[in-house]
């Protein structure tokens, strides 16, 4: 996982709160909330272990996001918040769905925390929605954290009982590892990526509590079998419910729709 790819570390994500400029625009980030004098402070518990002792530092660093995560979760249940934790391999269409969610779920109030190496580009195109969102750059980083979503949520501050959507950065690997403190895992895949993805990458596929078969209008002009991916995906997650969608076209989202709001009333239920 990512102390061995150079992720590990801890949390140096840039998080910055987009300001209303036009997408593309020139950005002046002189108001912007930065906080990059952060890991040198934070990283020290780890940096010094000896490199040869992987295992035990991945265990620490999981362990600790752990912790933080439950913190999260306990924070976020308080506030009935619904937060749900969208991956997906680069280009699954994500934000493309988040957007037409956000617009088409009038009412409920929404914020987004979008997750990205580089750029402001997919928090532009949630902002100009009108959700509040915050954009965490991670840099090198190949994943979200617990820190990186605790200090979004404090420059957030959503309003209680939002429905929090943090879009992980794409990558189908170590995102199933870090606990964000979210009520679940949604994963997106899209036609134009293999049936076999959940049989390459069956840690994402084992944590997800939803699967999202996005651009199902491509189906015509791709060489993707659904039946075959449900069985792949069934055969690493017995349990997971599986929609087929299309964020463009807006097939199936009234199901996706649906599950959001038997998840969100469940939630607002608990004790
Ligand atoms: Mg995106
Ligand atoms: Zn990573």
């Amino acid at each position: 996982m990512c102390a061995t790819c150079g992720c590990g570390g801890d949390s140096a994500g840039l998080i910055t709160i987009p300001h209303e400029h036009l997408p593309g625009a020139e950005h002046d980030h002189g108001h912007a909330h930065h906080d990059h004098d952060h890991d040198h402070a934070h990283g020290a518990d780890h940096v010094h272990l000896p490199v040869t002792d992987t295992i035990s530092l991945e265990q620490k660093v999981l362990a600790k996001n752990d912790l933080l995560a439950q913190k999260n979760r306990a924070w976020l249940e308080a506030r009935d918040m619904l937060a749900i934790n969208m991956t997906s391999s680069p280009g699954a269409g994500k934000t493309t769905l988040l957007v037409r969610t956000i617009q088409e779920l009038a009412g409920v109030p929404v914020a987004v925390i979008e997750g990205d190496q580089e750029t402001l580009l997919d928090a532009e195109r949630i902002m100009a929605t009108g959700c509040k969102v915050a954009q965490i750059n991670t840099g090198a980083g190949c994943h979200l954290d617990a820190t990186m979503t605790r200090r979004a949520l404090d420059l957030l501050d959503p309003a209680p009982g939002s429905l929090l959507f943090i879009e992980n950065v794409g990558n189908l690997v170590c995102p199933a590892l870090f606990d964000l403190g979210e009520y679940g895992k949604v994963v997106v895949i899209s036609v134009t990526e293999g049936a076999d993805k959940p049989l390459k990458y069956p840690h994402m596929f084992s944590v997800a509590s939803l699967v999202l078969v996005n651009k199902i209008d491509l189906l015509p002009y791709v060489d993707f079998d659904l039946d075959r991916f449900t069985g792949y995906a069934r055969q690493v997650n017995p349990a997971v419910e599986i929609l087929a969608v299309s964020a463009t076209t807006g097939a199936g989202v009234t199901q996706w729709y649906d599950w959001l709001s038997a998840h969100r009333s469940q939630d607002v239920k608990r004790p």
